[in-house]
């Protein structure tokens, strides 16, 4: 008898409600401070930037904070997110394990960032926003957000980083497609790109110095907020539709995972996958391991230090306590490019610190040979960052099999990797480097 590899949801199991793990910290977390007197910063030193609704959000101690009604119904255009069991992986590595996917690539922009892009617009919407401003770095977010800007009505500007702008042209043709404005960062638009391209004619760009230019640009113009796809507490927040589905559909596998993967750059995916499960392992003792996976280039929690700094290149935004390369890390031109940020999301760090959740790290190349195992297993083709949980799935199963022993392992799969063949390309022809 075959086994069963498909779990599938109804609309109708679409979460209602977000779930908010800072309800549930064993210990709470350093507030963030404010870049120039140094205090906790409070709600009015972020309406500037951001909608009241979503400063509260960001703030909340509360558990559950329900999810407003026509997000919902853009959610229903791909949510629920299947979630699938690898029979023919588990096969190819003949391996006990059992091992389970939780599939984000079905959203239009290809990933897991319109949970968090939808919601965002929706809010400052509803604030009476009139255009948003952001970053992108190899385009996923930017195009995300460009969507959700286009459903609710909103303009939408986007400052991509210059070397995928020149190298990934197709991320900014799907932003054109949606109707947002896209510029290559460092850019004449702002006074800090401006100033970087003075020093640095030929700067590449960084998410750092993307995030300066998308918020100078905010502050200087008029019916303008920010908007930003990782990193703060209300976009962990937002993710958490991916793991509460998942434990829904792991309870029609009838089984519960032993490990929980994630890959993390900002750490928003992995948040949202495995918060749900942070919370049973608090609060009703489940023995689940998770692991968050980082490339070895950019390796903010297994290398980077713990301490205050800021989010962006100039220092404009909040210091948050947070795993850090140091705010002028400039990480190499890897091939996923949603895992290059300095820093680890506040809340995944101070799980981390707290000892409840394990990191690791991976080369490109291992994590290229690990997307084409899946790819000719599974048959979707994952995106590069989403590689790196595959990596560590395989790792764990290939372990499970020398022990002798079965486990159940979950993954994100945060995404699919059609917009970034050249990178296979380059993985095939033995060109790629690390
Ligand atoms: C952006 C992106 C990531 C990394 O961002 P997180 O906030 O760490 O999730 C991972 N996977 C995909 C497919 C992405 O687009």
């Amino acid at each position: 008898m075959s086994v069963p590899s498909a779990f599938l949801l109804q609309a109708s199991d679409i979460p209602t409600h977000w779930y908010n793990l800072n309800a549930d910290m064993p210990e709470p977390m350093a507030p963030p401070l404010h870049p120039g007197t140094k205090q906790p910063v409070c709600l009015e030193d972020m309406l500037p930037i951001f909608p009241e609704v979503l400063v509260q959000q960001e703030m909340s101690q509360e558990r559950w904070i329900e999810i407003p009604e026509p997000v919902r119904d853009i959610y229903a255009a791909w949510r629920p997110a299947p979630l699938y069991r690898a029979v023919r992986l588990e096969k190819a590595l003949d391996t006990p394990a059992h091992i389970y996917y939780k599939y984000e690539g079905v959203s239009p922009a290809g990933s897991h960032k319109p949970n968090t892009a939808v919601a965002q617009a929706y809010y400052n919407k509803i604030s009476g926003i009139k255009r948003l401003a952001t970053e992108t770095g190899a385009g996923q977010w930017g195009a995300s957000l460009a969507m959700a800007c286009q459903m609710f009505g909103l303009e939408c500007t986007v400052y991509m980083v210059k070397v995928s702008f020149t190298q990934k042209p197709y991320r900014k043709s799907m932003m054109g497609a949606w109707g947002a404005n896209v510029f290559a960062s460092p850019s004449e638009h702002t006074a800090y790109g401006r100033k970087v391209l003075a020093e640095s004619p030929d700067c590449p760009g960084s998410l750092g110095i993307a995030i300066s230019e998308a918020i100078e640009d905010t502050v200087s113009t008029p019916g303008t907020k920010y908007s930003l796809g990782s990193v703060l507490n209300h976009v962990m927040l937002h993710q958490t539709v991916i793991g509460q589905e998942a434990i829904k559909q792991m309870e029609m596998a009838g089984e519960m995972p032993d490990v929980v993967i994630g890959c993390a750059g900002g750490g928003s995916n992995f948040a949202g996958i495995s918060f749900p499960f942070v919370r049973k392992k608090l609060t009703e003792g489940m023995p689940v391991r998770i692991v968050a996976v980082e490339p070895s280039s950019c390796p903010s929690l297994t290398k980077g230090e713990l301490r205050y700094d800021f989010g962006d290149t100039a220092g404009m935004t909040p210091l948050m306590m947070m795993y850090t390369l140091g705010h002028d890390f400039m990480p190499p031109s890897i091939h996923s490019g949603g895992l290059r940020y300095h820093g680890m999301a506040p809340m995944v760090s101070h799980l981390y610190k707290l000892g409840l959740i394990e990191a690791v790290s991976a080369p490109q190349t291992a994590i290229f040979e690990a997307a084409v195992t899946f790819a000719r297993t599974e048959g979707i083709i994952p995106a590069p960052e989403s590689s790196h949980a595959i990596r560590a799935a395989i790792d764990e199963a290939l372990a499970a099999k020398a022990e002798g022993k079965q486990r159940n392992i979950l993954f994100g799969l945060s995404g699919n990797g059609y917009l970034d063949l050249a990178a296979y390309d380059s993985y095939l022809a033995g060109t790629m480097q690390g």
